[in-house]
């Protein structure tokens, strides 16, 4: 089960909990990926995806994986698609981006998975509120990678959506993708 959902969602196999908190402490960035409000599947891609190991089509070639196209799945750009270009360059993802800060009112860092938890990191914020950002960062991560297989495996992205749940009782936000 755990394994076909590795192979489902693309992520590396050898990839496991225990692994991911043997090196967490060595990241700077650890607490805001590793904070109170996200939820773990959200973490456990950005997890994967801080150390570059998610199995983008540009790394499953260099492994010698056959891959039908190397170019992007969710946008028209036919573009090789890399970690770098989903996250940071991918139109479809910065159309994403800009209507999550249109819905939240809240301005994303640009950059990389990492870049962006690092500008996050460094932001002039009490802990909670970059907290609050890095988890609205991990469900937008964990939806371009979850948009990109189902287009790339279903051929849609269709039925898919970001549910927003706010939360009175402690006042924080969550995406429940
Ligand atoms: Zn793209």
């Amino acid at each position: 089960m755990y394994c076909g959902l590795n192979r489902y969602m693309g992520l590396y196999e050898g990839a496991s909990y225990a692994s991911m908190l043997g090196v967490q402490s060595k990241l700077r960035i650890a607490g805001l990926i590793w904070n109170k409000i996200s939820q773990p599947r959200h973490i456990f891609i950005v997890w994967l995806a801080v150390q570059g190991r998610l199995l983008t089509k540009d790394r499953l070639q260099r492994m010698n994986i056959p891959v039908d196209t190397i170019t992007c799945s969710l946008c028209d750009a036919q573009a090789v698609e890399t970690q770098y270009h989903l996250f940071s360059v991918c139109d479809w993802t910065k159309r994403l981006v800009t209507t999550m800060a249109q819905w939240t009112g809240v301005q994303i860092p640009s950059g990389d998975v990492k870049q962006v938890l690092n500008r996050i990191r460094r932001r002039h914020w009490k802990q909670l509120y970059k907290e609050i950002i890095a988890a609205l960062w991990g469900s937008i991560v964990y939806y371009v990678w979850q948009a990109r297989n189902w287009k790339l495996y279903r051929g849609t992205v269709q039925g898919h959506y970001c549910d927003y749940r706010y939360n009175n009782y402690t006042d924080q936000t969550k995406f429940l993708c």
